[in-house]
């Protein structure tokens, strides 16, 4: 099949280019593509990286022609090595842009890779059931540039510029659509266990004082990789400001949400800091089951002002500070931490 004609082209660009949300984004992209040309199936594959080995995360957008908004349809949660994908992986490595497999049966895979900043965090993957006309492809790869420059585009406004993890925005806008209930694919509220935890750097000012900003910059983009490899990859991370950062554990009870966030207070506490030496990080945390976002951050707010007031370097759990009656209500009005 070929594109129709230009106008639906135009409207599907429209489209394309009105959200401002990445899984919308995405949906918009299939809803294009379905309609200029028939496929059976379409993938987004989500590319992470730990521990030196890339795996891959299948997230289906459509399914037998049929547009799945929600990405329970989603692959396990860790992924396939890449492995898994032979003529994806030579595709990246030569650095082209797409790359196809015809199988037995006469099954096209077309695999379209997308960029951010040179490295591949994504890839679409269209399956039909007979090839593609040269011309239907390069609709297609007129597409997905559109789409790979338009998400770069957002991408950048989502992102800090220093350490590259979410801005605060970002999670204002997040964490209300999820309090909400009205979340992106995958994010339903109450369907997983969620925490969120505000980490703070303890000292940080002498950090800057001692070594200048040049080192204290240094050392936030550090704790920034560590916060990427200490946490999983549908976990999420922001930079809410200065030293402070956010994190959103996902699908975890609440022993191994206490073990994870002090497994990576740890990890900071035995990083050795270029010239800095030791840094440590004080880290509050809260379930997220219920309340609005403000109370919600207000309460691992709380939880860090306590770590903070009973040693810095520590974790502490908003929950149990209230049951133990360490953390009573009156002490919100001594919050001094940021809240708005
Ligand atoms: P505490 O243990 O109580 O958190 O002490 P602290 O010194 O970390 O806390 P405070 O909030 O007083 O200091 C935070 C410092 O972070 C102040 C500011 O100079 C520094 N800072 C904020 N943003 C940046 C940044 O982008 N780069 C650098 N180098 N420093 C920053
Ligand atoms: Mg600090
Ligand atoms: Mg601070």
């Amino acid at each position: 099949m070929t594109a129709k004609n230009q106008t639906p082209i135009l409207q599907h660009l429209v489209d394309i280019t009105g959200h401002r949300d990445h899984s919308r984004l995405e949906l918009s992209v299939v809803s294009a593509l379905r309609q200029l040309m028939d496929i059976r199936r379409v993938r987004k594959l989500e590319f992470s990286t730990h521990n030196g080995a890339t795996s891959v995360r299948p997230m289906l957008l459509l399914d037998e022609g049929q547009v799945l908004a929600e990405s329970e349809h989603a692959g396990p949660e860790h992924g396939e090595p890449l492995s898994a994908y032979p003529e994806l992986l030579d595709c990246i490595e030569e650095n082209t842009n797409s790359t196809q497999r015809i199988d037995a049966d006469g099954t096209v895979t077309l695999w379209l890779p997308v960029r951010l900043d040179q490295k591949v965090v994504s890839c679409i993957e269209i399956t039909n059931d007979k090839a593609y006309s040269a011309q239907t492809i390069e609709v297609i790869h007129g597409i997905i540039e559109v789409y790979r420059n338009y998400q770069s585009l957002l991408d950048y406004s989502e992102r800090d510029a220093l350490t590259g993890l979410f801005n605060r925005k970002t999670f204002d806008e997040q964490f209300a659509r999820y309090a909400r209930g009205s979340t992106p694919p995958g994010e339903r509220r109450g369907a997983d266990t969620q925490w969120l935890a505000v980490v703070d750097i303890d000292h940080f000012k002498q950090v800057n004082d001692r070594f200048g900003h040049v080192y204290g910059d240094e050392v936030l983009i550090l704790v920034a990789n560590l916060l990427r490899s200490s946490f999983r990859a549908n976990d999420r991370i922001f930079r809410f400001g200065g030293e402070e950062f956010v994190v959103l554990l996902r699908s975890a009870d609440l022993d191994s949400a206490r073990s994870i966030f002090e497994r990576f207070r740890q990890n900071i506490e035995e990083y050795d800091f270029p010239q800095v030496g030791r840094v440590t990080v004080s880290v509050g945390f809260t379930g997220t089951s219920q309340g609005a976002p403000v109370e919600i951050l207000g309460h691992a707010d709380q939880a860090l002002y306590y770590a903070k007031q009973h040693g810095r370097n520590q974790v502490c759990f908003y929950e149990e500070l209230m049951s133990s009656g360490a953390l009573q209500v009156a002490d919100v009005a001594h919050n001094d931490v940021e809240l708005f």
